[in-house]
């Protein structure tokens, strides 16, 4: 078997210890494998020309870092990839910046990666690109003579072909996406987007078999939901740290019910909305403000950017508004916290909180919906309030499911959540629970692989 060659925007820091997640999963993916490299961007920001990759051996994986001039980083990252990519696959239109200038640093970026990695490539290895920095990865490799077999896993939303398109160089990305040899996405949604864009748009073949047949390739497209690793978030939960900081937070909030949101601040994510239904929950019914609590987790993420700026500047303001009509000389109805916290901390409170609010406008997969129920009790499991825009909704059908623009149906849900009989809990639990753990992270990525060994470029 060859080894793994991994490329994705940022690798895991090598030498450092990893906490979880997808940074283990593909270490192990890399381990597992007899080795390999991971390949991606150092995360350094050079005011002069950079041209080589910088190897740092941790046991039989090569990382392969390569740094960023200040004008790549402004075209490639924020330009394209966060002001262009992110919101058009989020379905934000609105909120992208088609900058002709960013597109094509995108484009040198992906070309000069490809350079670098092509270099690092042995006759027998498989390649697996990870997300929407790289889409064009794939060609470059051809350009440079690689024939081995290339998979890309795409951790974003694939958009309808009518949302897809407002991107002015489609076309371009579609060329290079056909270039991959498997294209992997979340949901049946997102790949159902991309068959019928690519058919609608460039005149492709569904075979009998599912593959694609575009631009003269035959290429493989099928959803793979990436998964939370279920078993380490459920030991974290009940770990000592994560004990001790429920109980802290257990001492604060005393005898009310504990509601819990945790994303990253980002525009995806339907925090204004959230916040609101909560507001709404309150507004409607008198006896639950008493009751229940709102804890709000949510670091900022890109600051530096106006719209985050403006999205921080909201979330404050309506926060403060709804403490103000309902807080009491000793009760605050929302804490908003706007900073991170280590997983067991979050494991613990997820298992303290009776209800999970993940309620994103639209989202890849959400992760934090899969951790929540992880983490839960089984003998008093919380319920799980996710919005149907989340990837994760194909897979958990038992959670209660809403549309996160309607601030009533939200609002109405949170109230049924903290008021859902312990059978019920359990029963609607136990299937969440049996889907994170057995579709987990390492059932992920072995799938993703047996899939692109089994799909070498015909
Ligand atoms: P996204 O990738 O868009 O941020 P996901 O929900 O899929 O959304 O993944 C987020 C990951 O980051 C989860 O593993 C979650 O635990 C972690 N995370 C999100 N918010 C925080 C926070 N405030 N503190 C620490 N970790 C967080």
């Amino acid at each position: 078997m060859g080894r793994l060659i991994i490329a994705s925007n940022r690798t895991a820091t090598p030498g450092v210890p990893r906490a979880g997640g997808l940074a283990v999963a593909l270490k192990d993916a890399l381990d597992e494998r007899g080795g390999g490299v991971w390949f991606g961007w150092s995360g350094e920001i050079l005011d002069r020309e950079t041209r080589g990759v910088r190897l740092f051996a941790e046991g039989n994986v090569d990382f392969a870092l390569a740094d960023l001039t200040q004008e790549e980083h402004e075209g490639y990252y924020l330009g394209y990839a966060n002001d262009a990519l992110w919101p058009v696959f989020h379905y934000r239109v609105d909120l992208a910046r088609f900058d002709e200038g960013a597109f094509e640093v995108y484009e040198s970026v992906n070309r000069r990666f490809g350079r670098l990695l092509s270099q690092l490539l042995r006759p027998e290895d498989v390649v697996w690109v990870h997300d929407y920095h790289f889409l064009l990865l794939g060609r470059e490799l051809r350009h440079n003579g690689w024939r081995g077999p290339i998979g890309f896993f795409l951790h974003v939303p694939f958009p309808a072909p009518e949302v897809f398109t407002a991107l002015p160089h489609h076309y371009r990305l579609a060329h290079g996406l056909a270039e991959f040899d498997l294209l992997g996405f979340q949901t049946k949604r997102d790949t159902a987007n991309f068959r019928r864009y690519m058919v609608e748009h460039h005149g492709a073949a569904v075979l009998e078999d599912g593959r694609i047949r575009v631009f003269g390739r035959t290429i493989r497209a099928e959803a793979f939901p990436i998964g939370t690793d279920a078993e380490d978030i459920a030991a974290l939960a009940m770990g000592v740290q994560g004990v001790a900081s429920a109980q802290r937070l257990g001492r604060i909030i005393e005898n009310r019910a504990l509601v819990v949101g945790v994303d990253r601040l980002d525009y995806s994510k339907g925090l204004l909305q959230k916040v609101q239904a909560f507001g709404r929950m309150l507004d409607d019914n008198e006896e639950m403000r008493e009751r229940v609590t709102f804890l709000q987790i949510a670091p900022p993420s890109r600051e530096t950017v106006e719209t985050y700026q403006d999205l921080r500047d909201q979330l404050d303001r309506l926060v403060g508004r709804i403490n103000s009509d309902y807080s009491d000389i000793d009760t605050t109805p929302i804490r908003y916290l706007a900073r991170g916290y280590p997983r067991e901390v979050l494991a613990g409170i997820y298992r303290l909180a009776r209800a999970g609010l993940v309620t994103p406008l639209y989202d890849g997969m959400n992760l934090v919906a899969k951790e929540y129920v992880a983490a839960q009790d089984p003998e008093d499991p919380g319920v799980l309030v996710l919005s149907e825009f989340a990837g994760a909704a194909e897979q958990l059908s038992t959670a209660l499911l809403v549309n996160p623009h309607d601030t009533a149906g939200v609002a109405a849900n949170i109230r049924r959540a903290l008021e859902m009989p312990l059978d019920e809990r359990k029963e609607r639990w136990q299937v969440l629970h049996e889907a994170v753990t057995r579709e987990d992270i390492a059932w992920w990525r072995r799938r993703f692989l047996d899939a692109l060994d089994e799909a070498r470029p015909a």
